[in-house]
């Protein structure tokens, strides 16, 4: 295998833009593209940029439904009625919606088919990663759910086990609803609780279909204001047990970074520093269980400016092989072109917020908010695969 890193990149996936107010601004893909150049990490001898191209109908249709497609592609001509979750304030219909959803979807179907056939170790797309669009809706912000259809392209290459991970603040609802019946994708998420955030699923005891796929679903509900230390004392307290025990033939992440703690949308209080420090984990648990095959997507993030560029930025360095200090200072000119496009947010000078990443780890004997969470995880999925839910070395 090439020990490459394949970047998925096109300034035509800023197309995907559901207006000035929607949270979900392009920008933010902009901004962290030119803070990973204006720092060298997308010059490193092992990135190689791919230009994708859109997924075609057949790809669309692995997940989605055909009546789904055509009231996509009618919907910009003929808003009104169209249904299919389309032309709420969450989904605004735009002007080459059809296009600029299928383009993520080709961008995150080329980084499954670049480390699938080896010629890339590693593949990232910042612009996927839309985890909630469903069989035959929109739905969050995602109008095709581009992990889903790189999943089941994988599947359709003869993958057996392959295990996805998200760690976006919200529940990965699409994906988990797209494979909930079939026993060859795990999927695992780990969010704030759907007691307090959008979409209310992602309860620990979703654990897959019961006729098809028990033990296929893991689902890690935090509690709001979860921070560096507690995310990732929860994370290495349930992740890499499962993912392990599954044995994946290759890892898809889908890495959205609004659990951070100045998200607009959301209550969990991560900085760039948990972040990275996630990424981390990720990285080395890919090397671990898999070989290194590697599928890394962007997702929600709504820290257009503080906490987005930054996330993604430390995100596509640990890929490349070449993770950036925290202290490393953020170039003059990102900032100035920061200020220049009038967004109101103070651009930030280094690649820290000085998040302490430190913790410990798991017992069975301490209980505070986050080790309950830990624990009704554990209790729900961990006897599906074959480990003890209260022994701290499983
Ligand atoms: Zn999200
Ligand atoms: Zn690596």
């Amino acid at each position: 295998m090439s020990d490459s890193v394949t970047v998925v990149w096109d300034d035509a996936l800023l197309g995907y833009t559901m207006g000035g107010d929607h949270p979900m601004h392009p920008v933010r893909l902009d901004l962290t593209m030119r803070l990973a150049d204006s720092l060298g990490v997308l010059s490193g001898s092992r990135v190689q940029l791919l230009r994708p191209t859109p997924a075609d109908v057949q790809l669309l249709t692995l997940v989605h439904d055909p009546a789904y497609l055509d009231a996509v592609r009618r919907a910009p001509a003929d808003p009104s009625g169209v249904g299919h979750g389309l032309g709420t304030d969450d989904n605004p219909i735009f002007e080459g919606m059809y296009d600029a959803a299928a383009l993520i979807t080709g961008g995150s179907v080329l980084a499954a088919q670049q480390v699938h056939s080896g010629a890339a170790q590693h593949a990232v797309n910042i612009a996927g990663g839309l985890h909630h669009a469903m069989r035959d809706a929109a739905s969050g912000f995602c109008i095709f759910n581009d992990a889903a259809v790189a999943i089941a392209w994988l599947l359709a290459q003869g993958y057996q086990r392959i295990a996805y991970l998200d760690l976006d603040v919200h529940h990965g609802d699409g994906v988990q609803a797209a494979f909930y019946r079939d026993p060859r994708v795990l999927t695992v998420s780990i969010h704030q609780t759907p007691l307090t955030l959008w979409p209310g699923t992602g309860f620990p005891e979703e654990t897959g279909d019961p006729d098809t796929a028990l033990g296929s679903a893991v689902n890690l509900a935090l509690p709001n204001g979860t921070d560096d230390s507690g995310w990732l004392r929860a994370f290495t307290a349930v992740v890499p047990s499962v993912i392990r025990a599954f044995s994946p033939q290759i890892l898809v992440t889908q890495c959205g970074c609004d659990a951070h703690h100045e998200d607009p949308l959301a209550d969990l209080a991560l900085t760039v520093d948990g972040q990275r420090a996630s990424y981390r984990a990720v990285h080395d648990l890919a090397h671990e269980v898999c070989d290194g095959r590697w599928i890394a997507l962007g997702g929600g993030g709504y820290g257009l400016v503080r906490c987005v560029p930054r996330a993604w930025t430390h995100l596509i360095a640990e890929a490349a092989g070449r993770p950036l200090d925290p202290d490393t200072e953020i170039p003059q000119s990102w900032r100035d072109d920061v200020r220049r496009r009038g967004l109101r947010a103070e651009p930030p000078a280094t690649m820290t917020e000085g998040g302490y990443v430190g913790f410990s780890r798991w017992d069975p004997l301490t209980e505070n908010r986050v080790d309950r969470a830990i624990r009704r995880t554990r209790t729900a999925s961990f006897p599906y695969f074959g480990l003890d839910p209260d022994d701290p070395r499983d």
